[in-house]
This record gives C-alpha cells, sequence and structure tokens, in this order.
C-alpha cells in the first residue's frame, strides 16, 4: 500500500524524524491560509501517488500567501503528467503547502528489503534529488549500502558510517544518525516496504530535514495497523485492482492483451512467461487463490474481462486444493451472467480434470478446451492475433 508524501511526513515526525513544518490543503483557500500560518516563502506540492512530481511542474516556490494560493488554484484539479504516471496523468486533489527551505545539499537514504539477502538494507547517496535508479546503474559506487541484521537491527556504527559517507560535518553527523536511526525505528514498526527520503537536505542553516517522503507498506502486516490503513487512497489506485482487492483477489494489472486466470501465484508466473514465450503478453496477473468457488471464479471473470485492451482470456487451473469441476461450473456461471466477447481458452489439470471439461463441454457456450500448458498458451496467443 502506498500513502501521500504529506500522510508519510506525518507518520515520520511522530518518529522523531525531522520534516519542514507544513499542512494539507484542498483548496487554494485553505493554501493561503496554511502559507499566513506558516510565515515566509512557502512550496506548494501536489500530493499524488507517483513521483518526478517537480520535473511534471507539480512542485511550486511561492514567496507570500498570495502567490501560495495562486500556485495552489494552478495545481489542485490538474492532471499531473509525470514520469511516473503514464501518460494520462494522475488529477491532483490536494497540495502539501510547507516552509521553503534553503537547500545547502540534495542526499538520498532510503530502505529496502533485499530479497535475495533477506535482509533490509539501509543505502544513502550524495547523489539526492535525482533518479536514484540511474544513479544505481550508471554509477553504482556512489551508494553506500548497510546491511541490516534482523537480530540486532540498525546498529548506531552503522548509521555513523552512512552520515560519514554522505559528508555530513560537524552537528549534521549527530543529526544525520538520529535521522537514519529514526527512519528505521518508522520502517521497522509500521510493517514498511519501502521507505526512500530524495532529497534529505542539509540548508543553509545546517539542519538535516526530509524534504520529499515516500512509504511503502506490506499489504499483509495492514491488518495490525489499522491507523496507517486509514490513509489508503484508493482514487490513487488502478479502479480493476480496488475492485478485486474487495474480493480478495489477487489482481495485478499488466499492459498485454491476455487477460488471465490461474491459480496459484507461481502457476500465474508460469502462465505469464509462456503466453510471452508464445508470441504475446498477459493483460494483468491474477490468482484466484485456493479456495475457490463459483462467486470467486465469476467475480474473477467479471474484473478480468471489464479490462477493455484484454483481447483473450486464458484460465488455467491446476486441481490440487481446487477441484476443476468447481472452476468449470464457475465459469460456466459466470460466462451465463456477463457478456464475455473475446475468445475464451481453458486448460484443466489435476483433481477432478474430466469432470472439469465435461461440465464445460456440456455447457453449449463456446471455448476452447486445451491440456497441456503449451497448447493453451498458442490457442490463445492465435485467438489474439485473429481477432487484431
Ligand atoms: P518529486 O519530484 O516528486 O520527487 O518531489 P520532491 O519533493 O523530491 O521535490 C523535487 C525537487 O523540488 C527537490 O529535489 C528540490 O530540488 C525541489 N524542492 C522541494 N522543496 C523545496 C524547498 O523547500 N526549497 C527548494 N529550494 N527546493 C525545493
Ligand atoms: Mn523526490
Amino acid at each position: 500500500m502506498k500513502i501521500h508524501e504529506y500522510q508519510a511526513k506525518e507518520v515520520l515526525r511522530s518518529f522523531g524524524v525531522p520534516v519542514p513544518n507544513g499542512a494539507v490543503a484542498r483548496t487554494p483557500d485553505e493554501a493561503e491560509a496554511i502559507a499566513k500560518d506558516l510565515g515566509g516563502a512557502v512550496v506548494v506540492k501536489a500530493q499524488i501517488h507517483a513521483g518526478g512530481r517537480g520535473k511534471g511542474g507539480g512542485i511550486k516556490l511561492a514567496a507570500d500567501p498570495a502567490e501560495a494560493r495562486e500556485m495552489a488554484s494552478e495545481i489542485i484539479g490538474m492532471q499531473l503528467v509525470t514520469p511516473q504516471t503514464g501518460s494520462e496523468g494522475q488529477k491532483v486533489k490536494s497540495v502539501w503547502v510547507e516552509n521553503a527551505t534553503d537547500i545547502d545539499r540534495e542526499l538520498y537514504l532510503g530502505i529496502v528489503l533485499d530479497r535475495a539477502q533477506s535482509r533490509l538494507v539501509v543505502m544513502a547517496s550524495r547523489a539526492g534529488g535525482m533518479d536514484i535508479e540511474e544513479v544505481a546503474a550508471t554509477t553504482p559506487e556512489k551508494i553506500l549500502k548497510e546491511v541490516v541484521h534482523p537480530g540486532v537491527g540498525l546498529q548506531p556504527f552503522q548509521a555513523r558510517r552512512l552520515a560519514l559517507g554522505l559528508g555530513l560535518e560537524g552537528d549534521q553527523i549527530k543529526q544525520g544518525v538520529s535521522f537514519i536511526s529514526a527512519l528505521y525505528k518508522a520502517y521497522e514498526e509500521t510493517d514498511c516496504s519501502l521507505a526512500e527520503i530524495n532529497p534529505l537536505v542539509v540548508s543553509k542553516s545546517g539542519e538535516v530535514l526530509a524534504l520529499d517522503a515516500k512509504m511503502n507498506f506490506d499489504d499483509s502486516a495492514m491488518y495490525r495497523h489499522s491507523d496507517i490503513h486509514e490513509l489508503r487512497d484508493v482514487d490513487e489506485e488502478d479502479p480493476l485492482e480496488v475492485e478485486a482487492s474487495k474480493y480478495d483477489l489477487n489482481y495485478i494489472k499488466l499492459d498485454g492483451e491476455v487477460g488471465c486466470m490461474v491459480n496459484g501465484a507461481g502457476l500465474a508466473m508460469a502462465t505469464m512467461d509462456i503466453v510471452k514465450y508464445a508470441g504475446s503478453s498477459p493483460a494483468n496477473f491474477l490468482d484466484v487463490g485456493g479456495g475457490t468457488n463459483v462467486e470467486r471464479v465469476k467475480n474473477a471473470m467479471r474484473i478480468l474481462t471489464s479490462d477493455e485492451s484484454v483481447k483473450a482470456v486464458l484460465i488455467n487451473i491446476f486441481g490440487g486444493i481446487v477441484r476443476c469441476d468447481r472452476v468449470a461450473e464457475g465459469v460456466v456461471a459466470a460466462l451465463e451472467d456477463i457478456e464475455i466477447n473475446v475468445p475464451l481458452v481453458v486448460r484443466l489439470q489435476g483433481t477432478n480434470a474430466e469432470e472439469g471439461a465435461q461440465i464445460l463441454e456440456n455447457s453449449g457456450l463456446e471455448f476452447t478446451v486445451a491440456r497441456k500448458l503449451r497448447e493453451a498458451a498458442e490457442a490463445v496467443v492465435d485467438a489474439v492475433q485473429n481477432a487484431a
């Protein structure tokens, strides 16, 4: 789950991470009032889940409250396009107004889970304020890393090594160490999956501050953080993904043309691979899960086929815990209820595959039945190509 910058700053502040003073505004009037309260120059920042807002014109400096109002009226309601939003952009509903900082240096600080090492890694770089993926790709030596042992957590010497590596001096070292430790604590205690401060700045007056803040959370841990779960903004999420999450379906929208309905995440990944291999690409990842019943299959089919880029659907079920006849019943029931105008390929294997195939054949509905995964992939790709 993602949250907005202003929400991340509030969470981080509660853990003792220094952030500029500010407040969120939903109208130009509110932005003006906040700027008046804060005093001096402010920065007006579009709140959308995507980064790269600066490049897209979603971040503006304002010298006084009147200008803050003007900037807010430009930004609120705009369709903000950034390198991370895609070409259609994202509608801005609110702005975060904060005291402007006189920047001396822009640095980078991030915490991620390194799955290969099964460890959290704290990363820091003097090359802040820019695209960190680019820095990692072209000049990896500019990124410092501290791998955290889960049994002991981030050690003070590690935070000091990062602070020194960032070139902090004098009192800034103490501030940097406390910043890094507080960020780590926030990450661990809120079950983050990613925390990123880009840029972390040293101001002209020598303060170490989070100028930007990004926090993503582990969806599976949100049951124990109701306060954070409340920060979810479904307007920022893909509508089909939001719909799927209502039914506990593991659905992720992708940009291909073959709608895939599969049971089990591993089989879903393999299905996506083989669709690619056969010459097309998946429109989604969808794991209908183990306890599949008619309702789930129906909802899954409805979500899958309401995606306009889907040119054909591949249902690939391995009957282990889930029985193929149940899935077949679901597919038949779904096709009776919802109109599906694209070709359908079904592959059933495992428990009650014969019974499942029989149900499909007796239904009088139109679809191709395949036995082998390869055959199924080739059939669905053929269907896509014939449709084109
Ligand atoms: P992003 O583009 O979505 O990553 O948004 P950021 O919050 O990182 O802002 C982008 C850039 O705007 C930063 O790297 C800064 O250079 C600039 N910026 C943001 N806030 C301030 C500020 O208070 N003062 C100054 N001078 N620049 C700022
Ligand atoms: Mn940023």
